[in-house]
């Protein structure tokens, strides 16, 4: 479960990006996040996966609290957590298959790779993760080969390969074909179906309508929304 208490975020040239921010989240939810350009939505996906540091409050994951821990205890507690990026961020020349198993060795560890340092275990969870998202054909392709729907998949099968109780998406969606939201969001919601808990950034309601158990809003830095799709959904 993640706790997050009064968790805020000023930025060093003063602005507010999430301001005393109150949030449980329970294992198994799929939560999405809505609000404006500039709500803070990033910035509160961030500072949950110390992409971002906060100024102050506390972020809990399974009673650890990731907001203060350092070195080997924070990587310890990031490991599960997976986070997918807008832009996915993977090392384009290399494979699909490597580009996942660097996620469960640590990023663009490249090296491990060469010594083979990858187990037998490792390599069947990969194929797996690929093979869930649809790319099990694809494994040895390398990612700047394969379009944006098929590298976003690859980023998904990454997070999912570290076998994360949480996984974080950041407008996942946002730099694809609208055509293929729905496909992300199925394969999203396959994975939340199995356990993990979802949180991610939507700027398209009608999507965090249609997938997420609750949807939190956000404006100005501030928690302003918290409840089921269908309290956003006008009665009859
Ligand atoms: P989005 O379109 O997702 O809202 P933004 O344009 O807010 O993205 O942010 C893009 C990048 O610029 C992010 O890395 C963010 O941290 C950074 N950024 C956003 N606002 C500012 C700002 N006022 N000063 C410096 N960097 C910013
Ligand atoms: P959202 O994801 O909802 O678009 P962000 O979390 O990116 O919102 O931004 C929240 C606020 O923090 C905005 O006012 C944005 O300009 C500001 N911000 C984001 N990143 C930075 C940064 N690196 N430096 C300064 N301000 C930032």
């Amino acid at each position: 479960m993640i706790e997050i208490r009064n968790l805020t975020k000023v930025y060093p040239n003063g602005t507010r990006g999430l301001d005393d921010v109150n949030l449980n989240i329970q294992d198994g939810e799929f939560v999405a996040v809505i609000g404006l350009s500039g709500a803070g939505k990033s910035t509160l996906l961030r500072c949950i996966n110390r992409l971002n540091d906060a100024t102050s409050g506390q972020i809990l994951i399974d009673g650890e609290d990731i907001a203060s821990a350092q070195g080997a205890e924070l990587r310890r507690i990031r490991r599960r957590i997976g986070f997918i990026f807008q832009q996915f961020n993977l090392v384009t020349r290399l494979s699909a298959i490597e580009n996942v198993l660097s996620g469960r060795l640590g990023y663009h560890n490249r090296l491990s790779g060469l010594l083979g340092l990858w187990t037998e275990q490792d390599r069947e969870l990969a194929r797996t993760a690929l093979e869930r998202v649809g790319l099990g054909d694809k494994l040895n392709v390398r990612v700047d080969q394969l379009s944006g729907g098929q590298q976003q998949r690859v980023a998904i099968a990454r997070a999912v390969a570290q076998q994360p109780t949480l996984i974080l998406a950041d407008e996942p969606m946002a730099s694809l074909d609208p055509k293929l939201s729905h496909v992300i969001m199925g394969i999203l919601k396959q994975f939340n179906q199995d356990g993990i808990s979802v949180l991610i950034n939507i700027h398209v309601l009608e999507l965090a309508l249609e997938y997420a158990d609750r949807i939190i809003g956000f404006n100005k830095g501030q928690l302003v929304f918290d409840g089921k799709p269908a309290d956003l959904t006008p009665a009859e």
